[in-house]
Parts: C-alpha cells; sequence; structure tokens
C-alpha cells in the first residue's frame, strides 16, 4: 500500500491501525472472519473500474470480454460446492440477497414465517423497522421454551394457522443444526415456498460440518464473509425454475452494476473453499465451538440449548449479574472482541440483553485449537466476574497478547513499513 501511504496517509495510518487491531485482538464475534490474502487482493485489483451491467454475455457496457469470464468462474466454482441448479453472484451483501428472493415471488403484503429476531433471526427476516418487516405481513415462530432449540411440531401449527407463502430458515444466533428436511416437510403440508438463509453456516454447510439446504429449498442465500472466509458480499442459490425471475430482480431490479472485484475476490474464496484444509478447518471450528463451550460450562456459565453443534455459542450472563452490554465493553478492554446478544426470552432490551455471542471461525482461521479454547475460556471467567480488578484486566490482556502473538495475522502486511 505504499501509493496509499503517499498520496493519503491519514487513510492509510487508520488502515494500518485496524490490521495492528486485528492482529492484537482475539476476534469472536460469530459473523467475522479473516480473508485470506488473495481475495483482499482480488478485491484491491483493476476489476473495481469496470462496469458490466447485466449477465456474462448479455452485457450493457462493451469490454466485458474478462469480466464474462470472471463472473462465469465464480458461477461455476459456486456450482460446484454448492451442488445448485442456478446461481447468481451478484448481489451485493447478505441483504440484498435476501432481498431479491423476497421480491422475486412475494407480493407486498403476503405472509412470510420466519425465525423470531429474540430467538436468532436476522433483520432481514422480518425486523419492524427492516423492508422485510414494512413491505409483509410477518409471522414468527420461536424455539422451545424448555430446549431453546428449534420444535418442529410448533413451527408446523404455526404455519397451518397462517398459510404463509413463504417460510424462512436459517438464523443469526442459533447454535443447534436447522433440519431443512423437515423444513420441507412443513412448507409442503401449507403450500409455502422455502427459503433458508444460510449466512452463518455456509463454510461448515461446504464442508459437510452442517447438512446443506440445497436439495430442500426453492431459494437459498448465502453472506460470502462469515464461515466461508470469503470477501463482505451475498449470493443466492435457487432451482432453475427461478433462475430468470432471480437474476431480474437482482438486475435490473434491485442493483446497478455488480462489483466485479468483489465477484473475482468470492471465484477466489470458491476455490479456497474447494480445498481439504478449508474443510478441515471448518471442522475445527466447530471443534473449538463445542471446546469452548464445554469450557465455559465448567467455569459455572450457562451455555443456551446447552451447547452447540456450530461455531457460535450463546451465553447467557445472568448468573454473573452481567448484562451483555456489561460484558463486551469489560472484554473490549483485555483486547477479546465479542457482541451482546438477546438470549431466548430475554427480559432485557436488544441495546443491552442477557448474553453474549461468541464464534469461533476468526479465531480458528488463525490457527487456534482446543487448547486455545480452554485458555480464553479462563480469560471469560476472570473477566466476567461483578467488580472484575484493573490488574485482572491487564493480566488478561497479557494472555491474549501472548496468545495473537503465537498466531499472526497477515504477517507480509505487518511486516510492511509503517
Ligand atoms: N442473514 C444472516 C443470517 C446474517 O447473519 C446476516 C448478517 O449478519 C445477513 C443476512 C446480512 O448480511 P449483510 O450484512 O451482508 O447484509
Amino acid at each position: 500500500m505504499q501509493n496509499l501511504k503517499k498520496q493519503d496517509p491519514i487513510l492509510f495510518k487508520l488502515i494500518r491501525k485496524e490490521l495492528e487491531r486485528e492482529n492484537a485482538n482475539l476476534e469472536l464475534i460469530a459473523s467475522e472472519n479473516f480473508a485470506p490474502s488473495s481475495v483482499l487482493e482480488a478485491q484491491g485489483s483493476c476489476l473495481t473500474n469496470k462496469y458490466a451491467e447485466g449477465y456474462p454475455g448479455r452485457r450493457w457496457y462493451g469490454g466485458c470480454e474478462y469480466i464474462d469470464e470472471v463472473e462465469n468462474l465464480a458461477i461455476q466454482r459456486a456450482k460446484k460446492i454448492f451442488g445448485a441448479e442456478h446461481i447468481n453472484v451478484q448481489p451485493h451483501s447478505g441483504s440484498t440477497a435476501n432481498m431479491a428472493v423476497y421480491l422475486s415471488v412475494l407480493e407486498f403484503g403476503d405472509t412470510v414465517l420466519a425465525l423470531d429476531l429474540a430467538c436468532g433471526g436476522h433483520l432481514t427476516h422480518g425486523h419492524v423497522h427492516n423492508f422485510s418487516g414494512r413491505f409483509y405481513n410477518i409471522v414468527t415462530y420461536g424455539v422451545d421454551r424448555r430446549t431453546e432449540m428449534l420444535d418442529y411440531d410448533a413451527i408446523e401449527e404455526i404455519a397451518k394457522c397462517c398459510r404463509p407463502k413463504m417460510i424462512v430458515a436459517g438464523a443469526c444466533a442459533y447454535p443447534r443444526i436447522i433440519d431443512f428436511k423437515k423444513f420441507r416437510q412443513i412448507a409442503d403440508k401449507v403450500g409455502a415456498y422455502l427459503f433458508v438463509d444460510m449466512a452463518h453456516i455456509c463454510g461448515l454447510v461446504i464442508a459437510g460440518a452442517h447438512p446443506t439446504p440445497v436439495p430442500y429449498a426453492e431459494f437459498v442465500t448465502t453472506t460470502t464473509h462469515k464461515t466461508l472466509r470469503g470477501p463482505r458480499s451475498g449470493i443466492i442459490l435457487c432451482k432453475k425454475e427461478f433462475s430468470d425471475k432471480i437474476d431480474k430482480t437482482v438486475f435490473p431490479g434491485i442493483q446497478g452494476g455488480p462489483l466485479m472485484h468483489i465477484i473475482a475476490a468470492k471465484a477466489v474464496a470458491f476455490k479456497l473453499a474447494m480445498s481439504q484444509k478449508f474443510k478441515a478447518d471448518q471442522f475445527q471450528t466447530v471443534k473449538n465451538a463445542l471446546a469452548l463451550a464445554a469450557s465455559l460450562a465448567s467455569y459455572g456459565f450457562r451455555i443456551v440449548s446447552g451447547g452447540t453443534d456450530t461455531h457460535l455459542l450463546l451465553v447467557d450472563l445472568t448468573n454473573r449479574r452481567l448484562t451483555g452490554r456489561d460484558a463486551s465493553e469489560i472484554l473490549d478492554k483485555a483486547k477479546i472482541t465479542v457482541n451482546k446478544n438477546l438470549i431466548p426470552f430475554d427480559r432485557l432490551s436488544p441495546s443491552v440483553t442477557s448474553g453474549i455471542r461468541l464464534g469461533t471461525p476468526a479465531v480458528t482461521s488463525r490457527g487456534m485449537k482446543e487448547r486455545e479454547m480452554k485458555k480464553i475460556a479462563q480469560a471469560l471467567d476472570i473477566l466476567l466476574r461483578l467488580g472484575v480488578s484493573n490488574n485482572e484486566i491487564i493480566s488478561v490482556r497479557d494472555l491474549v497478547s501472548a496468545v495473537t502473538k503465537q498466531f499472526p495475522l497477515y504477517p507480509e502486511l505487518l511486516k510492511c513499513k509503517k
């Protein structure tokens, strides 16, 4: 980034500081990860210059011969790793991908059945201030009060009652395996489309560490920057019969020119996702989440639903007499990054919360394993107590520093002159 350094030293410094922060902190936000350098390089390439409205072979601009090859490569690779009938790689983000799915087959006011946000659903699954909550009649299902897991019989009852045109499965804070076959059966019983938003578990699905929704759902969307470890973006997978509707809704429906540098970076991520290393890392991500949950439980933390099957876990802090907001602020001081999160049936507001969400994709990408998860649990046990002292925070910061130094992030970038 020597040109950036010369031409915009202020911005260069800020990027450098963020790089140092990412390297020095323990990143436990479940939706974050570290994109490989090859993905960053594709994102920073000359493809950012090119307008390419349309699709390969059907563009509104000249000079798209290489751009077409890039997009086709991304599509072919995605088809291979997901086994999908049709792929659209143009959505700018997960939210845009979700918007395109709704707009492709629903009319405004149609009923959509989706997971309650308080039980782990995403904003685009019906939040009142989101387009989804404003355009559609959202009915929600939750988790069982006792098990804190999805209760498919209860979901079926709600579906039979509200007769939705679409059922949405998928979540951003649900730690258990989702049974997509059962969702398909429910959707068939009420004549609804099944739309799966697998943003969080995408990498696990590719590796086979979580069952795939692709054979069961008419529509599947995912972000590409979470467990998949690609650029910040989204894609849509659908059955062949909906390919035209989806493509037309993405462009010209809700987007203009595709971000070709990001599509190129997605192609890189898809290639890397075919490797044995990626597969092993995804299984390790789950093993790490299991180890973290077990260690935390041994310190007396209550893990929502009693554990995890995936890359994330929810920790209820009620017995520690801390809120999620307090916890994330304390952890920040020791360079441990998490997010506050509602737990099912939370009595506190979304800006305070009774819990935190922890995820292992980013620490696993750095090479950490079960041994480090035990250290992280120990650090959380020290910090997440009412009245934790400054000395304790400093001692954990030293521990974090020792662990992160062992697993350097982007060493080639850090070596560059400041
Ligand atoms: N869907 C789920 C399940 C998510 O967790 C997220 C983001 O956190 C999104 C959609 C939206 O993705 P984006 O932030 O790219 O719009």
